[in-house]
């Protein structure tokens, strides 16, 4: 069931880091290894090896949340071509527990998927989930001078340290504490093949003065979680090495991305760095493709860059023409859920009337699953009749949907015809009279609560 493994650059797959010589994983390793890229743009194609297969880059990284591809089966996430799921440690941590997890054998085995998998640090979800990303925080801040942005009539739910953060859970009210050790030590049992480290994620909408000190902050909190993962890995008995990526902060302001990138990129324990990057933030669509870029120019080529969240095809384009390497996309389940399904001439609602005697797939265009066997009118009749078939069948082609987008475009990016490709799908994508593309639309996987543009 494993995926195929994948055809590399004739590069070196097989180089270990120091810290992974060391840690005895000469046949479990990590590697990124970039191939062709861009002419004067930093988007690039390569391959990441993990101790459960190989990943061709630019790579949509499916979300599984809660250890669930919400409404579609593991073996239908191999079969449309997903090479990697991203899992959340807040919520595994709740639910069922990392312990429960660690004693099915790691997250791939607990959920039959034999690919390469994904943990995020769950740092978002504790602060959003106890700061508010909007349902908590004040909407209007003219004249604020401080940060506390929270609401008349709010209590907030998760309360930050420099120790770390101690928040409700979502589920129960019961009380938790996030640091980074424990952060670590919960994505170690969780076992994916790729962990992040626990930062703190701020909104837009805190001053410049917080901005700094989060950022600090979270420059503090990687070297912690950076010295911890390396115990764990030593001392623990870990059946794979897991690779450890650091968290870009810095919201809106290029001076501390570019400061946060380049104190990241330098903070090295025992010889070992981190093996990856994270771009986080609350990031608006228009400044997306620019906060990539200056995170992108301060990192070295040989470490991979993962976009922490993204939304809608164009933004798929902006991010990785300006240098990233792997995302995770909460939206083809999400939207499939309520009826909307991409197609190469825009997106549109299967259970309006126009699909209710339309006989044709939703995307002539589309091999997945469900376009090769039903109609829209059966998708249509499926969500009017509330079946659970329906989000199955519509997350199977959006999944897809965006698995051959992301695989077309690093074939055009190795081809060399990436810019003919990009102003083809996005004239067709944008042009026709689906709808346009939305940032900021509510993201019940992320946080439970809240939007997360880019997480
Ligand atoms: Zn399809």
């Amino acid at each position: 069931m494993r995926p195929e493994p994948v055809e590399g650059s004739t590069a070196d797959l097989h180089k270990l880091s120091p810290h992974q010589r060391e840690s005895g994983f000469e046949d479990l390793h990590y590697s990124f290894v970039p191939c062709a890229s861009l002419p004067g743009q930093l988007g690039r194609s390569g391959v990441i090896t993990t101790p459960h297969g190989k990943i061709r880059t630019p790579a949509f990284v499916a979300v599984g949340t809660k250890a669930s591809v919400k409404a579609v089966l593991p073996e239908s996430m191999v079969a449309l071509g997903a090479q990697a799921l991203l899992a959340n440690a807040y919520h595994l941590y709740l639910q069922p527990g990392a312990d429960v997890i660690e004693a099915a054998g790691g997250l791939g085995p607990f959920m039959n998927w034999p690919g390469p998998t994904f943990t995020d640090s769950g740092g978002f979800q504790v602060m959003s989930l106890g700061v508010g990303f909007k349902k908590m925080l004040a909407m209007n801040t003219d004249g604020l001078e401080d940060d506390d942005v929270i609401a008349d009539g709010k209590t907030r739910l998760a309360q930050i340290d420099e120790d770390g953060v101690t928040f409700r859970s979502h589920l129960d009210g019961s009380q938790h504490r996030f640091t980074p050790e424990i952060s670590m030590q919960i994505q170690h049992q969780l076992g994916a093949d790729i962990i992040f480290a626990f930062d703190e994620c701020t909104t837009l909408m805190n001053t410049r003065h917080y901005q700094e000190r989060s950022v600090a902050r979270t420059q503090q909190w990687a070297a912690r979680c950076l010295a911890e993962h390396q115990r764990l890995t030593r001392e623990g008995t870990p059946s794979h090495f897991q690779a450890l990526f650091a968290v870009v902060q810095g919201a809106q302001y290029e001076d501390l991305r570019r400061q946060a990138t380049r104190d990241l990129e330098s903070l090295v324990i025992d010889g070992c760095g981190f093996d990856g990057y994270g771009i986080g933030g609350a990031l608006e669509k228009e400044n997306l493709g620019t906060i990539v870029r200056w995170v992108c120019e301060e990192l070295p080529e040989d470490k991979t860059r993962h976009l922490l969240g993204i939304s809608e095809p164009d933004d798929i384009f902006t991010a990785i023409e300006n240098g990233v390497d792997t995302f995770d996309c909460v939206s083809p389940s999400r939207v499939a859920r309520n009826a909307a399904v991409y197609t190469s001439r825009g997106r549109f609602n299967v259970n309006t009337a126009t699909s209710r005697r339309n006989f044709a797939p939703i995307d002539e265009d589309c091999d997945c699953y469900t376009c090769t066997h039903y109609t829209q009118a059966y998708l249509h009749h499926l969500f009017k009749a509330r079946e659970m078939l329906a989000p199955m069948l519509c997350t199977i082609h959006n999944e897809r949907f965006v698995v051959r987008l992301v695989d077309n475009i690093r074939t055009v990016i190795d081809a060399g015809t990436f810019s003919d490709f990009k102003i083809d799908f996005l004239g067709r994508y944008y042009g026709s009279s689906a709808r346009s593309p939305r940032s900021g639309e509510a993201d019940p996987d992320r946080a439970g609560t809240e939007p997360r543009p880019c997480r």
